[in-house]
């Protein structure tokens, strides 16, 4: 999850809005998102607007983000808050779990930015911070979570979690814990006991990248982004990829269909229920 701080979805507190900030947040840079969350909003301003359009249009607004995928999930979930919740986002954990797309980060984002609930989502950021400041040891997913929604001060969900999120990402970080800074520094476990850092041991440490050119992701990415300049024949879709590879490329066409970000019209790969041969 990315960085929350200083960013435009910080002051709003409409359940639809955070939603989509959210679920753009989920796998792409903040820097990113901001300009792409206002044009969606614009775009897709309530989640009637959102659960109406072509997917086809929703994926080309998506355009930037990557992991097209949640843009068909964010879509589909459009549609179950239309057909479920008489089009409102829930004021429920169980209720956003169960939407496509959502889990318990973004239901818990949601719950604790638009609704101000006493939940805690916790990213990596907060993962650390928690591990360090309140149990100074390793901690696994569930415990964790556990330790999150636990410390939340009564009726503060918001601001708690805000304030996490930018204590992880500005003073307690992956890199160096600023302790001489640090607000929590009196009572941090791991400052008063020593000892080997816990936030590099525990289930919530970030995994390293794999490099992005050449690998499938690139390639479904270039795909994609063809796609939403017009339908590809099958002749086209080399090209459109930037993949020679025969086997490899059907394996990836296969694939964004599966995730329903692309279909077969004829001869021609689309996005659902759009496109024209471009
Ligand atoms: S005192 Fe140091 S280790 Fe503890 S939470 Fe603050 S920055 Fe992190």
């Amino acid at each position: 999850m990315s960085a929350r701080r200083d960013l435009p979805w910080r002051a709003t507190r409409d359940p639809y809005a955070v939603l989509v900030s959210e679920v753009m947040l989920q796998q792409t840079q903040a820097a990113r998102v901001a300009p792409a969350w206002r044009a969606f909003l614009d775009r897709f301003t309530d989640v009637q607007a959102l659960a109406s359009a072509r997917l086809a249009d929703v994926l080309t607004a998506w355009r930037g983000l990557g992991y097209n995928r949640r843009a068909v999930n964010l879509h589909r979930a459009a549609r179950v808050l239309v057909e479920d919740h008489d089009g409102v986002v829930p004021d429920d954990l169980d209720a956003l779990l169960a939407l496509p797309g959502v889990g318990p980060y973004t239901a818990r984002a949601v719950l604790a930015f638009a609704f101000d609930r006493d939940v805690a989502p916790v990213d990596t950021n907060v993962a650390r911070v928690l591990a360090r400041a309140v149990a100074g040891r390793p901690l696994g997913r569930t415990e964790v979570q556990r330790l999150a929604d636990e410390a939340v001060p009564s009726g503060r969900g918001h601001d708690w979690s805000q304030a996490l999120m930018d204590l992880g990402a500005g003073v307690c970080t992956a890199r160096a814990a600023r302790c001489t800074h640090c607000p929590a520094r009196a009572l941090c476990a791991w400052r008063t006991a020593g000892g080997d850092d816990p936030a590099c041991t525990g289930a919530l440490r970030p995994k390293p990248q794999g490099r992005f050119a050449g690998s499938d992701r690139y390639h479904r990415g270039r795909l994609v982004d063809a796609l939403r300049r017009g339908a590809v024949d099958g002749g086209g879709l080399p090209a459109a990829a930037d993949l020679r590879d025969r086997p490899r490329l059907e394996r990836i066409v296969a694939a964004v269909i599966a995730d329903g970000v692309a279909e077969w019209a004829g001869d021609h790969l689309r996005l659902p229920g759009g496109g024209e041969p471009g």
